[in-house]
């Protein structure tokens, strides 16, 4: 398993490297959202001129708030905003949306087909979360058309939930491929 690979690299790297000490609190008092795309491993921080320390990097799949958990503050990311607003002293939040995301665009068809080729009941889903039908699903998966719209409503989000301060939210678009940031909505 990939696992083993990474527990043997691991071994080296404990070895040939000490890392310096430094605090929890980004230094650049900034939180930023971004997707779990494997693209984005590395060349994020590169293209935005990030080093370890600097800033909180929240991730979720689409870089998005799923629509059931737009309202409230049940939302992972919500909850993870808060503990760096709080907690670790965050005062700018960028949210990064990326071309070509996967969860763009996505098909209905295949994510039924493949929960239901791995064991996993979709019907369940939909029925025990209440989520009516194949449409709630791919909205529970955070699936969306467009990123640029997407990006502006997870901005939106973040800015009117009652459970955060007015602090300033940034939404933005990085090209997967140049790593060009595009400024959708400047807070
Ligand atoms: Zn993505």
């Amino acid at each position: 398993m990939v696992i083993d690979e990474i527990l043997a690299h691991n071994e080296q790297f404990v070895q040939q490297k000490t890392l310096p000490i430094i605090g929890h609190a980004p230094r650049k008092r900034m939180a930023v959202v971004t997707c779990m795309d494997c693209r984005l491993v590395t060349m994020f921080e590169q293209a935005l001129g990030l080093e370890r320390g600097d800033v909180l990097e929240l991730r979720t799949a689409g870089a998005t708030i799923s629509r059931p958990e737009r309202a409230g503050a049940a939302s992972d990311l919500i909850r993870s905003l808060a503990g760096g607003i709080y907690l670790l002293g965050v005062r700018e939040v960028a949210v990064i949306g990326h071309t070509q995301c996967g969860l763009s665009h996505s098909n209905p068809t295949a994510l039924i087909a493949s929960m239901q080729a791995l064991g996993v009941d979709p019907d369940r889903l939909i029925r025990e979360q209440r989520l009516e039908d194949t449409r709630g699903l791919v909205d529970w998966l955070g699936a969306f058309n467009d990123v640029h719209v997407n990006v502006r409503e997870v901005v939106d989000v973040i800015r009117n939930s009652p459970f955060l301060p007015k602090i300033p939210v940034h939404g933005l678009v990085i090209n997967i491929e140049t790593g060009k940031l595009e400024m959708v909505d400047r807070g």
